[in-house]
């Protein structure tokens, strides 16, 4: 995979091909996208024709993670092994690429120990070692650390970029399609991407606010609500409706922004919101789902007729 992401806007602005340096510190708040543009400049910098072609050697060891010049440090905390992992490599020749590239992801998640070791090595580099680390909070790492990085911000993809981006992830199974009109970061897609039970909850609340009109209303909805998991509910159901009252199109499809500010007045959705609070609450207390959920709406359409 990576092979079309060196024709996004993001990348093409970067310039990384002029005057390598030895460390590199990709930053920004979405940790996909830092990967993602980490990751690619790696197999960029390995492929034998220095453009990630996909079709190269060096290109298929990276994609099977075969490549003996590559070591990536991906894990949720990187332990005091891992940079011992890299210590022994730095000094030992590039076997079939003409740099040796160490990728650190997240390197947030390095404790302070580790990252003084690995200090030594970003202090005396060495010509033919190539360190990538990414990152989404700069304040965790040591200010000596990162003065010896090349730091990198990344700006927010534009839409064409999410669609580049969306190309390559779908390659390995991940599909982020139906979050590309969103303005959800790439981490917030491949996470809403694989969970199931997300769209369930739109897809209910879709259809509470198509049948709710009157408190007559109120069991029959109850009684349609399909969902093996009830626990982000109310979560989503109050952004959805903080959506609603900024008239804000991004995170949610239009037709359910809309079909919500067509039944109710934007006064009875900002009244709504403590009733919303409250229920988050009663169900993080037990109390049963569908009867807070039944009391909720009934509330919210007192608010609405009080409104009038
Ligand atoms: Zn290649």
């Amino acid at each position: 995979m990576f092979e079309k992401i060196g024709n996004s806007t993001i990348y093409k602005n970067l310039n990384l091909s002029k005057n390598l340096m030895h460390s590199y510190l990709f930053y920004s708040s979405d940790r996909e996208l830092n990967n993602i543009i980490a990751l690619f400049f790696a197999k960029t910098l390995l492929c034998d024709k220095h453009i990630s072609c996909g079709e190269c050697p060096a290109c298929r060891q990276f994609d099977a993670h075969t490549h003996p010049d590559l070591t990536i440090i991906n894990q949720d905390t990187v332990k005091v092994e891992d940079i011992s992992k890299i210590i022994n490599k730095l000094n030992t020749k590039p076997i079939s690429a003409e740099k040796k590239v160490f990728v650190i992801l997240n390197a947030e998640t390095i404790n302070e120990i580790s990252q003084n070791k690995l200090l030594k090595s970003l202090e005396e580099p060495n010509p033919s070692n190539i360190f990538i680390m990414t990152t989404t909070k700069t304040d965790k790492i040591l200010n000596t650390v990162m003065s010896r990085l090349n730091k990198i911000y990344l700006p927010y993809p534009d839409n064409n970029d999410k669609k580049i981006f969306a190309n390559e992830l779908n390659k390995t199974g991940i599909d982020i399609s139906k979050y590309l009109d969103t303005n959800f970061s790439l981490t917030e897609m491949i996470n809403l991407s694989s969970n199931t039970n997300y769209q369930a909850i739109i897809d209910n609340i879709y259809m509470i606010f198509e049948k709710l009109n009157t408190t007559a209303d109120i069991p029959n909805i109850v009684n349609s609500i399909n969902l093996s998991d009830k626990s982000t509910f109310f979560m989503h159901f109050q952004d959805i409706i903080l959506s609603a009252i900024k008239d804000d199109y991004k995170k949610y499809a239009r037709n359910l922004i809309d079909i919500i500010n067509a039944k109710f007045p934007k006064k009875a959705l900002l009244k709504s919101l403590p009733l919303i609070e409250d229920a988050y609450k009663k169900q993080s207390s037990n109390v049963n789902f569908f009867y807070i959920l039944d009391n909720l709406l009934f509330n919210m359409l007192k608010e609405k007729f009080l409104c009038k």
